[in-house]
């Protein structure tokens, strides 16, 4: 199976594979990921030539993968990094090791990496803020980029970004835990292999849990809610308002999502109606677009009553709508809480239009029959919830050390510590885009990520080769 210069003689991606058993891992010439390759495709042919030769009595009727739990728990691979989650922080992490040489896999639980830019999201979607703030690290959008990138354009730029930088994410590997082993100082990721059903172990002296805010929909308690009989659906999963021409739909929740998808049944002309909670600011985006620019350099109590100065010679009083604003300002809130103001990108014209209906909250559902918190009753023949997401880092990192004092992150999934310092945590565990700042947060975290690995590997290497000299000095 090997030539002279003892490579493989058959091509790429035939190569691992001899006779008799035999095989070869990391002769690819692809570096760690042709190893990962490699080892996934050893693993899985040795388990397959196992099952196939295993006597009958071992053998679950109609199912082979189902073998005694020795035979799924293999161990996988040995990293220097392993990062958790393949969306735009998990790929900028892996970019950024990858220019410094330190080898890292990344982890996805879906079939695509930056699931959540090419599954779970609606077809109309665009980068609600300008493109200097949606950029990775080491590569910014090219100057002709549109400032506003659509959801196909971004997703053109992490394939190019990921393409440029060797990233290669492995993908259909939900995690299921995490631990820090204190004896060899590494950590212990456990993964499900999603096509073998298979249990893999990978080992790392460093992680990054990268698994984002928004990685389980969440749907609110509304009772009646699940006896709804319409089509109810979550945010995740709503493509476009096409089907929905002439129906009578409820989109619960009016965060970004909310009124841009109550935007798009409107366009589609269904008849539409939305719930809002509470007091909220929303601006136009380019007004959303200046007010970012002008925070860099005026302080945020000069840059609000600006914005909504110019806001309200826009939209006027809203409040007679049913839109309340809070009584802070919105570049004060998110610098506050991190909860960025509603960008508008033509709802508020539809509300004042009288296309869009803005309902109170929603508090139960009979049938078809969704009753409001002013008394008010209506019949609709769908539902939208976009209720927003939750993060489900603490699922699958279950690390003592993972939250608590000293520790990373909380019960929440969200970091300990406040930003800046929200990133690091003990024994080589990080996090990267759970500092609540969109994508330009996710850009942050990772290049100080890398660069504090690159740092801790070179002190480990310093202290090998002191330790050598000494040694080397002492016979
Ligand atoms: C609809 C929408 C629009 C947005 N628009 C903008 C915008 O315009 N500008 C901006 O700055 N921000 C925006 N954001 C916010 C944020 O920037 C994005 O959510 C961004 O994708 C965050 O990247 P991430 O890598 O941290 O998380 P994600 O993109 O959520 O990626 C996390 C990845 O981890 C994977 N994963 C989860 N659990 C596991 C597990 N157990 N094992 C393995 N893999 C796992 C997921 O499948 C996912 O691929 C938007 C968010 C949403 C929901």
């Amino acid at each position: 199976m090997l030539n002279e210069e003892g490579l493989p003689t058959h091509r790429i991606p035939n190569h691992w594979k001899g006779k008799k058993g035999l095989y070869c891992a990391g002769l690819s010439r692809n570096g760690l990921h042709g190893a990962a390759d490699d080892a996934n495709s050893i693993v899985d042919d040795i388990h397959r030539a196992y099952r196939d030769s295993a006597p009958d009595s071992e053998r679950e009727p109609g199912d082979g993968a189902d073998k005694p739990e020795e035979h799924k728990r293999l161990t996988v691979m040995e990293t220097e990094v392993v990062i958790v989650g393949g969306g735009p922080a998990g790929l900028a992490v892996s970019a950024c090791l990858n220019v410094l040489s330190i080898p890292n896999v990344v982890l996805e639980k879906e079939d695509h990496y930056a699931a959540l830019w090419k599954k779970w999201s609606y077809d109309r979607l665009k980068l609600h803020i300008g493109k200097q703030y949606c950029e990775l690290p080491h590569m910014p959008h090219p100057a002709a980029a549109p400032r506003y990138l659509s959801r196909a354009e971004f997703v053109t730029y992490l394939d190019d970004y990921a393409a440029r930088f060797g990233v290669r994410p492995l993908c259909g590997k939900p995690v299921e835990a995490a631990s820090f082993d204190g004896g060899s100082g590494t950590w212990r990721v456990t993964a499900r292999n999603a096509a073998t059903g298979q249990e893999e172990t990978y080992t790392s002296r460093f992680l990054v849990a990268a698994t984002g805010e928004n990685s389980d929909p969440v749907a609110p308690e509304i009772p009646g809610l699940d006896r709804f009989t319409g089509e109810a659906l979550h945010s995740a999963v709503y493509k476009s308002g096409a089907k929905y021409a002439g129906k009578r739909v409820l989109v619960v929740g009016s965060g970004n999502s909310g009124m841009e998808i109550a935007l798009d049944l409107c366009n589609h002309g269904a008849k539409t109606a939305m719930t809002v909670r509470g007091p909220f600011h929303v601006l136009p985006r380019d007004l959303m677009y200046l007010g970012m620019g002008l925070v860099k350099y005026i302080p945020v109590h000069l840059v609000d009553p600006l914005v909504l100065m110019l806001c309200w010679l826009r939209f006027g009083d809203l409040s007679k709508f049913g839109i309340v604003r809070p009584a802070e300002g919105p570049f004060y809130i998110k610098a506050k809480t991190g909860r960025p103001p509603i960008i508008d990108v033509g709802t508020v014209g539809k509300i004042k239009s009288g296309e869009l209906e803005v309902m109170k909250v929603a508090t139960s559902v009979n049938g078809d029959e969704v009753t409001f918190a002013d008394g008010e009753t209506r019949r609709f023949d769908a539902i939208v919830l976009a209720t927003g997401y939750k993060n489900a880092a603490r699922k699958w990192l279950k690390a003592i050390i993972g939250y608590g004092e000293g520790g990373l992150l909380k019960e929440d999934g969200f970091p300990v510590k406040g930003y800046p310092n929200h990133w690091k945590g003990s024994n080589g565990l990080y996090c990267a885009g759970l500092s609540k700042m969109g994508l330009a947060g996710c850009a942050m975290d990772a290049m100080r990520v890398a660069e504090d690995i690159e740092r801790a590997c070179q002190g480990a290497e310093a202290l090998r080769k002191g330790e050598m000299e000494m040694k080397l000095k002492t016979t």
